[in-house]
């Protein structure tokens, strides 16, 4: 306890910009908003736990400094654990994105790997389908692949999140067509229709449907003949039009990274900065660009009618790049990631009905340390002109980092945002955005 007062003490302090400290009383209460959203955004930063958020908020603009996501009005915290699949009684204490996401999308608490099915497998309808039976529209943004868990919990069932398309059912017998399942994800999803669905996974698309009405066709011409419009490009994407369901896939699997920079090591690195990503496929959209694109068509479509959209936007790869023990990668995904939401914030400014809530689905492995600090570390300079030790040590070797099991921010503005404060649970988000959207 000692040592660690006495690290506490050795930090220099930073005072914030402007050095003001108005009473936010009244601020707070003007946030706390009731009744209905016309719309809802939620964004998940994938493994952007506080340390993720800190990381990135030191190199990007510094320790004083504030992320978009820093400016949101309301902040609690919520629990994330799973629960065990043979013992759903006990907890799992480390959640995978897959049982995370199947908490906020369905209310219901999971095992790890399962897609929006409770532990005997019992599929739950998602606040994405809810909200769609219920006269809302609906989109599914990420720069993972469409596949992955956290898209995928909005719109499929499975038994085991590695059932991504046709010919990737070896673990999901239960939900495959040929014995009368509801099929893949990639198939699920383009069934379940969402009117935007954008990111990456494009070789699951390809894959060919093995029964049903849609036998011989790929997953890509079943989408096309049920009325979407196939984009997989920056350009395409922005020429797609507003009127037709959207599925952009901009990539075989995962879509690029934004940065790039020093690989940690058990003696660490010199101290160094990170760079724009040059391998970067230049035809790639950005989250951003799909963030915005997605709001636009889905405010376009609704222009005219009583009811707005239901919208989740993930930043997948800063869980990626965590696994990868890779603290630019990770940054650059965070920065995308706040990129994205200060322009969700923009929206909601000129639509205050819109409830916004930026969270995460667990916490990962990196920690800001001092020097010589066991595990794989890399030192970066940031925007302070300091520099700041960034260890990876949940795994012996680099490039197999794992999550962690702490709890993590939930912000939100809008009706019903107030909602997410104090210490809540990631199945508590189901009902808030349930309330908000007034589905049942
Ligand atoms: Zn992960």
């Amino acid at each position: 306890m000692v040592l660690a007062a006495a690290a506490i003490v050795a930090v220099p302090t930073v005072a914030l910009a402007g050095d003001s400290h108005p009473d936010k009383t009244q601020a707070a209460k003007q946030a706390i908003k009731g009744g209905k959203a016309r719309n809802v955004i939620l964004l998940i930063g994938d493994g952007m736990g506080d340390s993720e958020i800190t990381i990135a908020r030191n190199y990007q603009v510094g320790a004083a400094g504030r992320l978009a996501m820093d400016t949101l009005p309301l902040t609690g915290a919520y629990t994330t654990y799973a629960v065990q699949k043979a013992s759903p009684n006990l907890p799992e204490y480390v959640t995978d994105s897959a049982a995370s996401g199947t908490g906020w999308a369905t209310g219901h608490k999971t095992y790890n790997g399962a897609i929006s099915v409770t532990p005997d497998e019992k599929p739950k309808p998602t606040i994405l389908e809810l909200a769609k039976a219920a006269g809302f529209r609906t989109g599914d943004v990420t720069t993972a692949e469409l596949q992955d868990a956290t898209p995928a919990v909005l719109g499929s069932h499975v038994i085991n999140r590695d059932c991504k398309g046709p010919d990737a059912m070896a673990t999901c017998a239960v939900n495959d067509k040929v014995n009368g399942g509801a099929g893949s994800i990639a198939e699920q999803l383009v069934q379940t229709r969402p009117d935007v669905l954008l990111g990456g996974g494009k070789q699951y698309f390809d894959q060919t449907v093995k029964a049903g009405k849609y036998k011989g066709l790929t997953v890509a011409q079943q989408a096309q003949v049920n009325g979407f419009q196939i984009v997989t490009d920056a350009a395409g994407l922005a020429a797609a039009k507003p009127n037709q369901p959207i599925l952009g896939a901009f990539a075989k699997n995962n879509m690029d990274l934004e940065w790039t920079g020093p690989t940690p090591t058990r003696t660490g690195t010199a101290p160094s900065t990170c760079a724009t990503n040059a391998a970067r496929t230049a035809t790639q959209p950005h989250l951003v660009d799909m963030a915005s694109k997605a709001i636009d068509v889905l405010d376009k479509q609704t222009k005219n009618s009583r009811k707005g959209f239901f919208l989740q936007i993930e930043g997948a790869s800063i869980d990626k790049q965590d696994h990868a023990a890779n603290p630019c990668g990770q940054i650059g995904e965070t920065v995308g990631f706040d990129t994205a939401i200060k322009k969700v914030l923009q929206y909601q400014k000129s639509h205050p009905d819109t409830l916004v809530v930026v969270t995460a689905d667990h916490g990962h492995t990196s920690q800001i340390v001092e020097t010589a600090t066991l595990g794989y570390t890399a030192t970066l300079t940031t925007h302070d002109g300091a520099n700041m030790t960034i260890s990876y040590a949940t795994s012996e070797i680099t490039g197999s980092q794992q999550h962690t099991g702490t709890e993590v921010r939930i912000a939100a503005g809008g009706p019903q945002a107030a909602n997410v404060l104090g210490v809540t649970n990631q199945t508590d988000l189901f009902f808030t955005m349930k309330r908000a959207l007034g589905v049942n």
